[in-house]
């Protein structure tokens, strides 16, 4: 239950005065759903509102606050005109005030003639006179203009003086907060208190005040860090401390399994089955993050940790984040299993009725020794006779609470989890919290680099041109169009006039595929490219992660300069999956930023995934690190990854230590910290570990 202290921030913003349905709508485009979400939606600029004395001193095309006399009004002749108003500063320079479309009635009210206001705008000159438009101050006491005006991110109907009313409203529901840290360690650096901060963040008075390293915003950062990694370190320590079960296999299966495969393991493959076998043979339950590059062989890994449990009689699941990467997993490891007599079954949406009530009664019986599935479907009914084993692949796409709902489901069962995606060191932490971690670190033999190349879209027909050979000669290649921020239907068309133009070079050979088709469809798709009916694939961003066709060995990403390093990594990872040279080629169009070139460039120069993720995180906080916002990594309010790495580490530190402390945190910071958690919604830690 959320703490009663809290209820006024969490109440939605329709519960402003003046704030409807309409309102609220706009306000969702900005991610503001609550009275809280105001609190984290930071200024990032500021104006001076430039108080001066006379119309002399005004700077010209600024913002300017000046007091003038109202001399008179003149209504517009035409309904184009605008209605305005003259009026003259101390020493009788003029001022003309220019309305557009205006309530002439809200004019004279606020302008009578005779009298003197406080007009607020921006000034322009023309014709050498001084005009205003729609001053954004009208008043007679100075003290109704802030001298200084934070500006905040604003959307389509949304003004900045809207929003400023806005904070300013939010701000006034702030409950007085008891501390949750550590006084000597607000002392040592000088913190704020959460209520002092918060104030202060939304009234800055110089540019440095907008810095994400200023105090007041290095508290709030710290402060919501704390409650990622307290969470983590919460939901970690309950679950190591549940006795897990010893896990040691005969190893028979195992070795029918390598002598099968067409290749033998690499060094790193082996270190790392080292690692987890060791975790599943000691009587802890096993927590293990299993990093690898794009290729590096995660999937054979993920059987052979499975099989270890199954030679113990026990039954071991794998789960992915789509339903064409669990039928893929289902493709490589069904087969294997069928070869040395296990039983493999794919749990997806799509398997209903009766098939789906059979492969739950087998599954409860134990009759099923490897479950393939959705994470959506392990969470329902579905009961296990004996799960010892959860790998959880292309692990960034679940949320942390999905994480706890599956840790609890299965009982004692170890937990791998993998990841394509290289991840920084910090942001494992933010992720995962403290937790115990194996790297791929290196390919399987004989895969040669990828010829990177960088050029403009203009050159496309060129690519074409060199395309046709390719695909006469029996390549296959990936055609990815591009990404159009926040429009699936933009992308969409991107995409389809994409195909159509090429269908009229390739003809039936072309195929497309994009997030919106039916999952039987995308099959369909997917199974003609893998086969070769099809050996061009244009696509939309859902190829992205996972996808194994070995024979496509090239990958064009259009409009390479929209996406994130870590999702070009991605698509380049397509084309990597046997030892036959592979091409990726990056068209840009323009404008492109500074950043997107260097990204690009980024590109040519490396393959190294972790390097690339490093380089990401440094061009722009991380912001994009995996490929999606609500990656669980980056879903950060007010700390950013590129400034506050090292606040992390002392937020995790923290962390450890009050877990270790206070493990149910029943002391007085304790209770504190508790408010903080749901402060920053990361309460399901509260909700599913601690005691009331
Ligand atoms: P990812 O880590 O991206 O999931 P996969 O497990 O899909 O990678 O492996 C990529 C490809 O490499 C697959 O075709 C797989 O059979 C092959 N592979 C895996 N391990 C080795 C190895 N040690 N030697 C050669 N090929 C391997
Ligand atoms: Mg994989």
């Amino acid at each position: 239950m959320r703490p009663p202290i809290l209820f006024p921030l969490f109440a939605d913003v329709t519960t402003f005065a003046g704030i409807g349905s309409k309102y609220a709508k706009l306000l969702g485009n900005l991610d503001i759903k609550k009275i809280g979400d105001v609190l984290w939606h930071l200024p990032y600029s500021l104006v001076n509102r430039n108080i001066v004395p006379s119309l002399k001193n005004v700077k010209i095309g600024e913002i300017n606050t000046v007091e003038v006399s109202v001399i008179e009004h003149e209504p517009p002749r035409r309904k184009s005109q605008p209605y305005r108003v003259m009026c003259e500063d101390n020493l009788g320079n003029q001022l003309l005030l220019c309305f557009f479309k205006a309530y002439t009635s809200s004019i004279e009210k606020n302008l009578p003639v005779g009298e003197k206001r406080f007009v607020s705008g921006k000034i322009e000159s023309f014709n050498n006179m001084l005009q205003m438009s729609h001053p954004d101050y009208i008043v007679k006491d100075l003290k109704a203009v802030p001298q200084y005006e934070p500006i905040y991110g604003l959307t389509a109907g949304i003004t900045n003086k809207f929003m400023n009313k806005l904070a300013e409203q939010a701000l006034q529901r702030v409950p007085d907060f008891a501390e949750w840290q550590d006084e000597n360690f607000l002392k040592q650096r000088r913190f704020p208190s959460f209520n002092q901060a918060i104030i202060a963040v939304h009234h800055p008075c110089n540019i440095d005040d907008l810095l994400p390293t200023n105090p007041m915003r290095t508290r709030l950062a710290y402060d919501e860090l704390l409650a990622n990694q307290l969470a983590l370190a919460i939901v970690r320590q309950k679950i190591k401390k549940q006795k897990g079960r010893k896990i040691a296999g005969n190893g028979l299966l195992r070795r029918k399994v390598l002598d099968m495969l067409p290749f033998k393991l690499t060094n790193a493959q082996e270190k790392v089955l080292g690692e987890i076998f060791a975790d599943q043979a000691s009587d802890n339950r096993m927590l293990r993050l299993l990093q690898g590059d794009v290729g590096s062989g995660k999937t054979i890994v993920a059987l052979l940790t499975m099989l270890n449990a199954v030679e113990c009689g026990t039954q071991a699941a794998i789960m992915a984040p789509t339903e064409i990467l669990a039928k893929q997993h289902m493709e490589t490891i069904g087969p294997v299993c069928e070869a040395i007599g296990l039983r493999a079954e794919l749990l997806i949406g799509k398997v209903k009725g009766k098939a789906r009530n059979k492969i739950i009664a087998d599954l409860a019986e134990g009759k099923i020794d490897i479950l393939i599935g959705t994470h959506a479907l392990f969470v329902e009914d579905v009961e296990f006779n004996d799960l010892a084993c959860v790998i959880i692949d292309e692990q960034h796409r679940f949320g942390v609470h999905q994480r706890l709902n599956l840790s609890n489901k299965g009982n004692k069962a170890d937990i791998l989890v993998m990841t394509a995606t290289p991840i920084p060191r910090s942001l494992i932490l933010t992720a995962f919290g403290d937790m115990e971690y194996s790297k791929i670190d290196q390919l399987p033999e004989g895969r040669k680099p990828i010829d990177t190349r960088v050029m403009p879209l203009t050159k496309a027909d060129d690519v074409i041109e060199a395309l046709k050979n390719k695909l006469k000669q029996g390549a296959r290649a990936y055609w990815v169009c591009p990404l159009v921020e926040e429009s699936e239907k933009l992308d969409l068309a991107a995409a389809e006039q994409r195909f159509e133009l090429l269908q009229k070079v390739f003809g039936d050979k072309v195929g497309l595929i994009h997030g919106k088709m039916k999952e039987k469809q995308k099959d369909e798709i997917m199974e003609q490219f893998k086969s070769g009916k099809i050996n061009l694939l244009v696509a939309t961003t859902v190829i992205e992660v996972g996808v194994n066709v070995p024979e496509a060995t090239i990958m064009i990403i259009e409009h390479a300069e929209r996406f994130g390093l870590a999702q070009l990594h991605q698509l380049r990872g397509r084309v990597k999956r046997s030892n036959n040279a592979a091409t990726c080629l990056l068209l840009y169009g323009y404008p492109i930023s500074d950043t997107a070139r260097a990204r690009l460039q980024v590109m040519k120069q490396t393959e190294d995934g972790f390097l690339i993720a490093e380089e990401d995180l440094k061009l722009r906080g991380g912001g994009e690190i995996l490929g999606t916002k609500q990656s669980g990594f980056t879903n950060f309010k007010l700390a950013d990854m590129s400034v506050h790495q090292g606040l992390l580490l002392t937020a995790s530190q923290d962390a450890k230590m009050i877990v270790n402390n206070d493990p149910d945190l029943k002391t007085p910071r304790g209770e504190a910290l508790r408010i903080l958690l749901y402060l920053f919604e990361r309460d399901d830690a509260v909700k599913t570990y601690l005691a009331g």
